[in-house]
């Protein structure tokens, strides 16, 4: 049975950017040719010579404000179907939104294992900023700069430990 890790989160947070990175190493590997995969969706990582599957979300519609709450439901009800873990990225430059709440809703309901990862802490100033995410009630977050990486090893430890 393979592992299938999905990252949900409304547009813009930096799902692409992490779903690019998990990639990147077995891409080059994978792939001859530099760009082909640039619009998939799925793709295959490991982590500590884990393997699983993981899928990116949201990257249907052009990066616009006006994208659909409907779209955006849909979407993270296909992953909590597929997935067997989900990586929920919320981001500290916008801070907690409607829709951020309304997402985490629907997965705290689906009883899924669910990862809260704060995206764009690129500095420890922003660490102090990332603290107004509890108030979502929960105990754990996990911090990231999925631009630089940092962040991607602590999180990948837990995801791969309770596969
Ligand atoms: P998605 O819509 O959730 O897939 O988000 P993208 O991965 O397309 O990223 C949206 C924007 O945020 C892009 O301009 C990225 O370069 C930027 N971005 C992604 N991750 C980070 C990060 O860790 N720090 C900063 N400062 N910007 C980021
Ligand atoms: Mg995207």
């Amino acid at each position: 049975m393979s592992n299938i890790v999905a990252i949900v989160g409304r547009p813009n947070v930096g799902k692409s950017t992490l779903f690019n990175r998990l990639l990147e190493r077995r891409e080059a590997i994978v792939d001859s040719t530099a760009g082909v995969t640039r619009d998939r969706h799925y793709g295959k990582s490991d982590w500590n010579g884990v393997e699983f599957t993981v899928i990116d979300t949201g990257g249907y519609e052009v990066n616009t404000e006006d994208i659909f709450q409907e779209e955006i439901t849909k979407q993270v009800q296909l992953a909590i179907d597929e997935a067997t873990s989900i990586i929920f990225m919320l981001s500290v430059d916008e801070g907690l939104t409607d829709t951020d709440q309304e997402i985490f809703e629907m997965l705290r309901r689906s009883g899924k294992k669910v990862y809260i990862v704060v995206n764009k802490v690129d500095s420890a100033t922003l660490e102090v900023a990332a603290t107004e995410f509890y108030s979502l009630g929960i105990e754990k977050y996990y911090t990231m700069s999925s631009a630089t990486g940092s962040g991607t090893g602590e999180l990948l430890d837990d995801v791969v430990a309770d596969f």
